[in-house]
Parts: structure tokens; C-alpha cells; sequence
């Protein structure tokens, strides 16, 4: 069996961990191929949300190259991810690929449920590896992840602009040629040491801007045209909390425990809107939005794929949002038509109000 899984953001590197010493072959979609967003378009539903039709093009990728078996983490929400796994795979069969398709609903099913629905894959293969696998994996999302907020502060803070960025692009390049955990880990340790010894302009107060919205476009740069690496090239100290290592610790990690913990960020959305549940990331977006206004952060920027109803919905309390606590949100809506020198102006836009704003609050009248 060979696999093949699409991309989101860096997810790739802890999947490759868990395969690779998993010892069950793979193959992974280009990171940035039209090619394969084209093919994903072409066959989806017109109103399919981008999330749909990437996901389906990394797929045919997959499987044009060599794949027979998908492997899908999707769920079963209230938004469209719940029929993503059944409407893909009736898709491919229509175009004639013979391929063993499984979805796993990660949100929903214990650990043995998911090793039983994944065993064609791990049939014959070594148990001892797969749990290895598994916790090599988990341990590669926070490393990652950690290594992402890193780069979030020293990004804008850089004395020799683009310091941050060579490191991380030099990583993902060396990642793609080591097939074993522990040199993973130690090039994503050493790209921490050099990302902590670059030179920075500490006296530097950038302005903050908190990324919400819908989890697969705020956690994919090739979807979201490397927002975090834009703002941070433009000056500005950015936070997302779309990561996957939050995911797993609210998802699976904080559910093993005996005793419930609250969910901030659904929490402080509760004030604006009378569900705990809208779909999708709609009730993360609408709790960190108005978290990001009690915080002190400048500005919001909320971005998500044209006809994803959950974050439609969380649009309608921003105006309550930015009334209570004077942050600005502003939307940014992708398709497979956004262009991006349109998407800059917008950002550089909004980046030059907060810098207005933040000037007129702190120059003494
Ligand atoms: S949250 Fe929105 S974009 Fe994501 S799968 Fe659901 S409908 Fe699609």
C-alpha cells in the first residue's frame, strides 16, 4: 500500500515522522503545485468551500503518482468537513481511480477505533513502530508549532530583514531528505538556536494582530499567501492560535483527562452569541476575537474560504466585538480566484490604520 494525505500547513512533517518510522510508503502532494488546484477545482461542486477543493487536488496528485490508499482526518461538525470524506471518495471513483479511502473522524473516535479503521495500511507491519509513529508525531506538531511562534517574534523584530524566513525555508528543504525522527528533530532544533541568535531590534514595539477564522486557510500559507510571513515582513507581531498542536491538546489531549476544563476561547464567545456551537472554527473565531480585544492586541484579521457558512456566522457579532472593546476585524475572504496583489493592498491597508491608530493613542495631546 502506498499512502498519500493532503497538505495543510506543516502537518506534512509530523505525518512523514509518523509514516516513515511507521515504515509504510508514501507519497506527498506538492506543497505549492496550480497544478494540483486546478485539478481539485475541476472536480468539486461549484460552492464547495476552498478547504474541499485543495484537499481533493492533493488527492488526484496522490494518486496519479503512485497512491492507492488516502488517508483523511476529516469530522463530522456541523459544517461541510462532515461529508468531505464520502463526497471525495464518491469523486474519485466516478473518475476511475481504484484506491482505498479512509476517513477517520479524530474528534469522535478513540485511539483503537482509529487503528482499527487504518489496519489495510498497517497490516504486517510492526505495532511497536506504529505507537512509536504515533508518539514521534504528536511530539513533532508542538516542536513545530513552537518553532512558528518563534519565528512570529523575531520576524518582525530582525535587524537584516528575511533572516527568519531563510532559516525556516532552509528547514522544510532539509526536512524533505531525512526519512528518521530523531534527524528531524535535531534540524528543527538546530533552525531554533539559529532563529534565537538572529539579531533583533528589541527596543521595537510592533503592533500586534491576531489571525481568527477558519482553520485550514489560517494554517495553510499556500492557501492564505503566507499571511504570517507578510505581516511579520511588514513590521507586525502576529498571533494564531489555528495550530494544530492546540487542536490535539483541546481535542484529544484535554478530553483523556478525568476532569472537564473550560474551553476559553468558546467561552468568551458565549457572550456574543447564545450557542457553544457553530460549526467549524465559527465559535473559536468569534472567543479569540473578542480574547484579542481584552488582551490589548491592535487589530483582528479574520480570513476564510468564500461560502464557509460557520465563519459567515461569527462575522455577525464583530461589530458587537469591536464596539465593546474598540479592535478593529477585518475579513479577508479566499477562493481560487483571489489575486494576490489585491490581497496585499488590503493588508498593507489595514496595517497602516493600526499604525495610525496606535500613534494617535500614545502622542500626548
Ligand atoms: S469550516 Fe467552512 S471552509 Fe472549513 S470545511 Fe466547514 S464549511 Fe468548509
Amino acid at each position: 500500500m502506498i499512502v498519500t494525505f493532503p497538505h495543510m500547513g506543516e502537518m506534512y512533517i509530523p505525518i512523514k515522522v509518523l509514516l516513515d518510522t511507521s515504515d509504510i510508503d508514501y507519497i506527498i502532494p506538492p506543497y505549492r503545485k496550480k497544478e494540483s488546484l486546478e485539478a481539485g477545482v475541476m472536480h468539486s461542486p461549484e460552492f464547495a468551500c476552498l478547504p474541499f477543493k485543495t484537499i481533493l487536488g492533493d488527492f488526484i496528485y496522490g494518486v496519479e503518482n503512485g497512491a492507492n490508499f488516502i488517508l483523511f482526518g476529516g469530522g463530522c461538525g456541523q459544517c461541510r468537513l462532515g461529508y468531505f470524506g464520502d463526497l471525495q471518495s464518491e469523486i474519485l471513483r466516478s473518475l476511475n481511480y481504484r484506491i482505498n479511502f479512509v476517513c477517520v473522524d479524530l474528534s469522535n473516535l478513540s485511539i483503537k477505533e482509529v487503528l482499527k479503521k487504518i489496519q489495510p495500511l498497517t497490516k504486517g507491519k510492526n505495532k511497536l513502530k506504529i505507537v512509536k509513529g504515533i508518539i514521534y508525531a504528536i511530539k513533532t506538531v508542538y516542536m513545530i508549532d513552537n518553532l512558528s511562534k518563534l519565528s512570529r517574534y523575531t520576524r518582525c523584530r530582525e535587524t537584516n530583514k528575511g533572516d527568519t524566513d531563510r532559516i525556516i525555508s532552509n528547514l522544510h528543504e532539509n526536512i524533505q531528505n531525512e526519512k528518521c525522527y530523531r534527524a528531524i528533530k535535531l534540524l528543527i532544533k538546530s533552525a531554533r538556536k539559529k532563529i534565537k541568535k538572529i539579531p533583533l531590534d528589541k527596543a521595537r514595539r510592533p503592533i500586534k494582530i491576531s489571525i481568527v477564522g477558519e482553520m485550514y486557510v489560517a494554517a495553510h500559507p499556500y492557501i492564505n499567501f503566507e499571511i504570517e510571513k507578510k505581516l511579520g515582513n511588514m513590521g507586525v507581531e502576529v498571533y494564531n492560535n489555528l495550530c494544530i498542536s492546540n487542536w490535539i491538546t483541546e481535542h484529544l489531549i484535554k478530553k483523556m483527562l478525568p476532569f472537564k476544563l473550560k474551553n476559553k476561547p468558546i467561552e468568551a464567545g458565549k457572550e456574543f452569541i447564545r450557542t457553544d456551537d457553530i460549526g467549524g472554527h465559527g465559535m473559536h473565531t468569534i472567543g479569540w476575537s473578542a480574547l484579542s480585544g481584552k488582551r490589548n492586541i491592535d487589530g483582528v484579521i479574520h480570513i476564510f474560504p468564500f461560502t464557509c457558512l460557520p465563519e459567515v456566522i461569527a462575522q455577525c457579532t464583530f461589530s458587537e466585538i469591536q464596539k465593546k472593546y474598540s479592535i478593529p476585524i477585518m475579513s479577508l475572504i479566499i477562493d481560487e480566484m483571489t489575486g494576490e496583489a489585491g490581497y496585499i493592498t488590503r493588508l498593507e491597508a489595514f496595517v497602516d490604520m493600526l499604525e495610525q491608530k496606535k500613534l494617535i493613542k500614545y502622542t500626548p495631546s
